[in-house]
């Protein structure tokens, strides 16, 4: 599915709840609409059998009022600038939604990481960070996991960018694994945060996970953990896909039986006794809860009438486009906006830099305990506004995060701010 457009949807959503929260200062508005700055490198590799290969590759940096950069880095054959300049976007408005002190970048290399061995993944991950060592740092832009990377990408950008820079700055990247630095619960947040969210949300109308039936679509680090957890208590998954197929089962599918598979490497159309169907099925599918955990721009205004879900819970990033959501709307589906309900990553990376910082290790009780008060909280003055305004938990949200965002740009002293990363 197209993902062009990524960035004008941004900035459109941006003027719908500029109105929510009053704000009419064009200037101001322009500000949080446009990204800080760009950089766009040519990252080389030596493949295994000799020859050269040369991927493109981004980081932009999208605001930093409310503190350094934050935001994962992506490996994906439709990465674009387009998309990269929406997805640091959305990390600043996401780090203000949950009132972490923190701004927002995003990172990506065009790249197809299924056709790359071992080896020259770890080639592109080092040869990306020689390029970009320079505009990162823990103190300037903090790298974190995203689709198609995880701990072993991270502690590759870690160890480089120490080598480059001659320190041990283990809190320049968040999502490294628990050896070199990661924190407990970095692994399960991202779906943890969307679960207090949803249990919230159907707590406040009476309803209950217990009981429901899911569907997934993705089933990497927050689609598979978000089924793991809806599993175990007591939810049903009628339907889930990766990124070759799907599969369905009205009486629940076997989610321990999936994520082992998954962690064995192997992939949804090799799963035997299965009827595969096309990866986009479970959006469709008879469920209570929809869970689009995979890429941006998927409910369309061309599918979102096919919905038969009550509620999404939105753990991908951008996966509902504003013209979906006006159908949505029309048709009482409850939307739980990405920048809220995927929120619990960016915030245990945001616990990981701390504990680095101060060389400190938390257990996983406290990283929890800390993650569901931040997501309930902010779910809470989100719903608020939502009914007081009789607005979109979305808009809502983007209202928040930009009144934060414009209260800090308000604050630059009269010799201006510091750009990070100059
Ligand atoms: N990639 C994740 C996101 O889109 C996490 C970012 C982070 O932890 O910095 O929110």
């Amino acid at each position: 599915m197209s993902t062009d457009g990524a960035f004008d949807r941004f900035t459109r959503t941006v003027d719908a709840a500029a109105a929510i929260a009053g704000i009419k200062d064009a200037r101001l508005l322009e500000r949080i609409k446009t990204p800080e700055r760009i950089h766009e490198v040519s990252v080389p590799i030596a493949r295994d059998d000799g020859s050269h290969a040369i991927f493109t590759a981004y980081r932009v940096q999208h605001s930093s009022a409310r503190g350094p950069y934050k935001g994962g880095i992506r490996y994906h054959p439709n990465v674009s600038l387009d998309e990269v300049k929406a997805l640091a976007a959305w990390m600043s408005i996401k780090t203000a939604v949950v009132d972490i002190p923190l701004g927002g970048g995003k990172g990506g290399i065009t790249v197809d990481p299924k056709t790359l061995s071992r080896t020259e993944l770890e080639a592109l991950t080092r040869s990306y960070t020689e390029r970009i060592w320079r505009v990162i740092g823990p103190q300037v832009d903090v790298p974190a996991p995203d689709v198609n990377t995880n701990s072993q990408t991270m502690d590759w950008i870690a160890h480089e960018y120490g080598r480059q820079s001659r320190t041990i700055s283990p809190a320049v990247v968040t999502g490294k694994s628990l050896a070199h630095g990661g924190s407990a619960g970095r692994d399960t947040a991202t779906a943890q945060g969307g679960f207090e969210v949803l249990h919230d949300a159907l707590g406040a109308t009476g309803e209950s996970i217990d009981g429901a039936t899911v569907a997934i679509q993705g089933f990497g680090n927050a689609g598979a953990n978000a089924a793991i957890l809806l599993h175990r208590a007591g939810a049903r998954v009628v339907a889930a896909s990766d990124s070759t197929a799907a599969v369905f089962a009205a009486d629940g599918l076997p989610v321990g039986r999936l994520v082992e598979h998954k962690a064995k490497g192997g992939s949804f159309a090799d799963l035997a006794d299965y009827e595969k169907r096309p990866t986009e099925d479970p959006l469709f599918a008879e469920a209570d809860i929809l869970v689009p955990a995979a890429l941006e721009g998927q409910i369309t205004s061309a599918n979102a009438e096919r919905v038969r879900a009550r509620w999404i819970l939105e753990l991908a990033n951008g996966p509902t486009t504003p013209e979906a959501d006006a159908i949505l709307e029309r048709r009482r589906v409850n939307v739980l906006p990405d920048i809220l309900a995927n929120a619990g990553g960016v915030v245990v990376s945001y616990y990981e830099w701390l504990q680095n910082l101060h060389t400190e290790k938390w257990l996983r009780e406290e990283v929890e305990a800390r993650l569901a008060v931040t997501m309930r909280r902010a779910y809470e003055r989100v719903s608020e506004l939502a009914t007081f305004r009789r607005a979109s938990f979305r808009l809502a949200a983007y209202a928040i995060a930009i009144e934060r965002i414009v209260a800090a740009l308000r604050a630059e002293s009269s010799e201006g701010r510091i750009v990070l990363g100059r």
